[in-house]
C-alpha cells in the first residue's frame, strides 16, 4: 500500500515520540562534531518520519517504501562509500551512529538500509568493476533503485557454502538456476547481488536485473516479526545473466562474508539503538506509573532490571565505539564484528523483554515500542549469522578449532 491518505491519517493520530538517547559515560565526547550530525540527523527523521506510522505498519504488515527518498537524503544507503558514487563518504563510526538511530525506529527500516549499503551497494564497490559501480551505485546511494541480496537457500542457511544455485557459461551470458529464500527487499527489488556456483563449484557474485526473463520473488508471508520489512524468495529459471554482470574482483564464501562482516557491524550498532529505545520507554513508565502508593521505579526490582539495563547499553556503547575505531583503521576482523552483533543483539533482546514487563499489561500493545523491538529482535538474533553460529566463530578465534562440523 503506498495510500498517502492512509498514511496522513495515522500520522494525524499518532503519540509523540520523547526519545532522547543515553550517554551514561560521556561517549558524546569522543565523537566528532560531523558524527553527532549525522546521528542526530538520522534521530530528526525517526522521530518526524518513523515514530508517527511504525506502529500501524507493523500490525498492518506494510513496509513504508515511501521512506526510501528520505532515506536516500539522509545518505543512509551505503554512507561510507566514496562521494564520487553518490555516497557520503563517512567513517565506520557515523555509519554506526545512523544506523542505531533508524533501528531505534525500527529494525525493518535499518534492514532496508542495511541491505541496500552493505550488501549490495559495498560488494558492487569492493568486488565489481569500475563500469558496474557507474551503473548501480549512485542509483542504490539516491533510492533510485532498491537493491537484494541473496545468499540464504531454503537448504542451506547457516551452511552457505553448500548452496546449490548454480551458473552454467552460454556464450556472452551465464545461464542461472536456483532459489534463494529469506530475501529482504526482494519482491520490490530493481537489482539483486546473486551468489551462486560455477561450473568448478566456485561462489561467484552476480548482479542480477529482477525484471530478467527467469527471474521471480515471490512474497514471505505470515512473519510475526519485522513486519515492516517486505521478505521473499528469488527463484531463477534458466536465467540469462549477461557475463558483464559477474562481480569480476572476488571467487569463493569470502565474497559474501565479507559483506555480512560489514553489515554486522551494523546491526551491532542498530541493536544498540532497539535497546536504548526500551530502556527509555520502560524508565519513564516506570516512573510515571503508580502501584502501592509510589512509582513503580521507586522498587528495587525495578531499579535492578534498570540498572542492569544502563550498564549493559553503556558497555555495548563501549565496544562499538572501539570496534568503529578498528574499522576505520582497517583493523577490525571479522570475529570482533561477530562478539559485537551477538553480545548486542542478545542484550537488545533481553532489555525489551525486561521492558516490557516493567510496562505491565501495557507492555505487549503497540502504546509502547517494546514488544515491536522484541519480536523483531528475534529475526535480528537469527539473520547475518545466528546467534549460536557468533558464538562458533568467537571459539573458533580463541581455540583455533572448528566447531562448525
Ligand atoms: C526476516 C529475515 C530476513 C532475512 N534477510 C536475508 C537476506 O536479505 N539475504 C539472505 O541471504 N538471507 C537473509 N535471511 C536469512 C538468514 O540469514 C538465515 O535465516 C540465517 O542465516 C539462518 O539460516 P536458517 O534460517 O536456514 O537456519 P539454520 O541454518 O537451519 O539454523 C537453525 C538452527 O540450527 C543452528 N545451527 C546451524 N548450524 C549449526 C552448527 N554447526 N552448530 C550449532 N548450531 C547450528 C542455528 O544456530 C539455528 O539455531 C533473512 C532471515 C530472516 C528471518
Amino acid at each position: 500500500m503506498q495510500n498517502q491518505e492512509l498514511l496522513d491519517s495515522i500520522k494525524r493520530s499518532a503519540k509523540q515520540d520523547r526519545f532522547k538517547g543515553q550517554d551514561y559515560y560521556m561517549i558524546d565526547d569522543l565523537l566528532t562534531d560531523e558524527q553527532k550530525i549525522a546521528r542526530d540527523a538520522v534521530r530528526e527523521f525517526v522521530r518526524g518520519e518513523i515514530s508517527p506510522i511504525i506502529e500501524d505498519c507493523y500490525e498492518r504488515a506494510i513496509y513504508p517504501r515511501h521512506l526510501i527518498k528520505g532515506l536516500a537524503e539522509l545518505g543512509a544507503f551505503g554512507p561510507s562509500l566514496p562521494e564520487k558514487y553518490g555516497c557520503a563518504g563517512t567513517d565506520e563510526t557515523t555509519y554506526g551512529l545512523m544506523m542505531q538511530e533508524l533501528e531505534r525506529g525500527d529494525s525493518g527500516i535499518r534492514s532496508a538500509a542495511s541491505v541496500q549499503g552493505s550488501l549490495v551497494m559495498y560488494p558492487i564497490y569492493r568486488f565489481g568493476s569500475e563500469e558496474q559501480r557507474m551503473k548501480y551505485l549512485p542509483k542504490l546511494a539516491a533510492g533510485e533503485f532498491i537493491g537484494c541480496f541473496g545468499l540464504t537457500e531454503p537448504d542451506h542457511g547457516s551452511n552457505p557454502a553448500g548452496m546449490i544455485t548454480n551458473i552454467k557459461e552460454d556464450g556472452d551470458h551465464y545461464i542461472l538456476n536456483g532459489a534463494k529464500m529469506w530475501i529482504t527487499n526482494s519482491p520490490i527489488a530493481d537489482v539483486a547481488v546473486v551468489w551462486a556456483k560455477d561450473e568448478e563449484g566456485v561462489i561467484r557474485g552476480l548482479i542480477v536485473d529482477m525484471d530478467t526473463p527467469g527471474v521471480s520473488a515471490p512474497e514471505i508471508h505470515g512473519k510475526l516479526s519485522l513486519r515492516a520489512s517486505i521478505t521473499g524468495e528469488l527463484v531463477f529459471e534458466d536465467a540469462r545473466i549477461p557475463k558483464a554482470n559477474l562481480l569480476p574482483n572476488v571467487k569463493g564464501l569470502k565474497g559474501p562474508l565479507s559483506c555480512l562482516t560489514k553489515a554486522r557491524y551494523g546491526i551491532a550498532w542498530g541493536a544498540l539503538g532497539a535497546a536504548m529505545d526500551c530502556y527509555e520507554s520502560a524508565l519513564r513508565y516506570s516512573l510515571e506509573r503508580e502501584q502501592f502508593g509510589k512509582p513503580i521505579a521507586g522498587f528495587q526490582l525495578t531499579q535492578k532490571k534498570l540498572a542492569e539495563m544502563i550498564t549493559e547499553i553503556t558497555k555495548a556503547q563501549l565496544l562499538l565505539w572501539r570496534l568503529g575505531g578498528l574499522m576505520d583503521a582497517g583493523k577490525a576482523t571479522p570475529a570482533q564484528v561477530s562478539m559485537a552483533k551477538r553480545n548486542n543483539v542478545a542484550m537488545a533482546l533481553d532489555i525489551a523483554r525486561e521492558a516490557r514487563q516493567i510496562h505491565g499489561g501495557m507492555g505487549i500493545t503497540n502504546e509502547y515500542p517494546c514488544m515491536r523491538h522484541m519480536m523483531n529482535l528475534e529475526t535480528v538474533l537469527t539473520y547475518e549469522g545466528t546467534h549460536d553460529i557468533h558464538l562458533l566463530i568467537t571459539g573458533m578465534d580463541v581455540t583455533g578449532l572448528n566447531a562448525f562440523k
